[in-house]
C-alpha cells in the first residue's frame, strides 16, 4: 500500500487499517505543530485510494475499522468521503467505522444533511484538535476557530449522531493564563459533552513558531506545578454525563484513563499523588523528550 510522508494516528487507532486519502494538513499553521513541515496539502486521486482499498482487502479482509490519513481528512468534500466509504464497504464488508482527524473548519463546510449522510455511511469517531476553550489561547495557537464556533460545530456533529474525540492541551494559555484556560476549556467540554476526551500537554519541536517563542521567552510555558494545578482545576470543573477521559499521552505528567463522572475522585487523587511525588520540582519547567514526554518527573 502507498503511504507518503510521516503517518500519525491516535493511540486508540492502533488496530485500525490506515488508509491515505490526503497528504498533509489543509490548515498546516497551528503555532505548536510541526507534523507536516513544508508539506503541500494534496487530495489523493480516487483511483489510488481504490487501489489501496483493494490491496488492503487482499491482506486484511476482516478489518472492522479504517482510519483515513493524513492531518484533517474530513476536509474532503462530502461527495468524496461518500465515494471512499462506498469503496471501503464494497471491498471490506466487515468495516463498521471509518474514523479520521477533523478540524472545526472541516465540519463548518458541511450541511446538517451531509453530516447525517456521512454518519449513515459509517463515518464516525472524528478526532478533533479543539485544544482549548479560551479564545486568546486559540488565537495564539492559530487554530482558525473560536470557542463559540467550536461549540456550535461540535453540537452539530452530535445532532447528526456522530461521536468524536475532543482533544485538549493543558498549558495552552501558558503560565499567565493557566487558570483561565482550565476554566474555559472545562466549560466548553461541559457544553458539548464529548464521547471521548483526549488530554495532552503543550510541547513544541523545532520548526514551529511556538518553539521559537518558547526559546525567546515570548511565550511563557507552564511550570510542572502549574500544569498539575491546571489539570486539577480542569477535572474539578468538568460536569460530564458519560465521557471517557484518555490521558495516557506521553506528554502528560499524570498518565491516566477513566470514565467521567464515575472516576473523577480517583483522577483528582492521581494528580495529588504526582504532585507529592514531584514536590521538589514544581517550580521547574518540563524537560521534554520524544512526543513531548516529560523527562524530569
Ligand atoms: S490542524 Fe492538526 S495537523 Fe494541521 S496544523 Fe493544526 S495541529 Fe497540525
Amino acid at each position: 500500500m502507498n503511504m507518503t510522508g510521516i503517518v500519525y494516528r491516535p493511540p486508540y487507532e492502533a488496530n485500525s487499517l490506515l488508509l491515505q486519502v490526503t497528504l498533509g494538513c489543509s490548515h498546516n499553521k497551528c503555532t505548536f505543530c510541526s507534523m507536516y513541515p513544508g508539506v503541500q496539502f494534496k487530495v489523493c486521486p480516487m483511483d489510488q485510494v481504490e487501489a489501496d482499498i483493494k490491496e488492503a482487502a487482499h491482506y486484511y479482509p476482516n478489518v472492522r475499522r479504517v482510519f483515513l490519513e493524513h492531518g484533517d481528512a474530513f476536509v474532503l468534500s462530502s461527495d468524496r468521503l461518500m465515494s471512499i466509504a462506498d469503496a471501503i464497504h464494497r471491498n471490506l464488508p466487515r468495516v463498521e467505522t471509518i474514523a479520521m482527524y477533523a478540524s472545526i473548519q472541516n465540519i463548518r463546510t458541511k450541511t446538517d444533511e451531509e453530516l447525517q449522510r456521512l454518519r449513515s455511511a459509517g463515518i464516525n469517531d472524528l478526532d478533533i484538535g479543539v485544544e482549548s476553550g479560551l479564545d486568546p489561547a486559540l488565537k495564539y495557537m492559530n487554530k482558525g476557530h473560536t470557542a463559540a464556533e467550536a461549540q456550535e460545530q461540535l453540537l452539530r456533529l452530535t445532532q447528526a449522531g456522530m461521536e468524536y474525540s475532543f482533544n485538549a492541551i493543558l498549558g495552552c494559555g501558558g503560565a499567565e493564563l493557566w487558570k483561565e484556560n482550565a476554566d474555559a476549556t472545562a466549560d466548553l467540554i461541559n457544553a458539548v459533552q464529548p464521547h471521548l476526551l483526549f488530554i495532552g500537554s503543550l510541547h513544541a519541536g523545532p520548526g514551529c513558531r511556538l518553539y521559537q517563542d518558547m526559546q525567546s521567552g515570548a511565550f511563557k510555558e507552564c511550570t510542572i506545578g502549574q500544569l498539575l494545578n491546571e489539570q486539577d482545576r480542569l477535572i474539578r470543573r468538568l460536569d460530564l454525563k458519560d465521557t471517557y477521559y484518555f490521558g495516557s499521552h506521553p506528554s502528560n505528567l499524570v498518565p491516566m484513563q477513566g470514565r467521567l463522572p464515575e472516576q473523577k475522585q480517583d483522577m483528582l487523587e492521581a494528580v495529588e499523588a504526582i504532585r507529592k511525588h514531584l514536590l521538589p520540582h514544581l517550580e521547574e519547567y518540563p524537560v521534554r523528550g520524544g512526543e513531548g514526554s516529560i523527562l524530569n518527573r
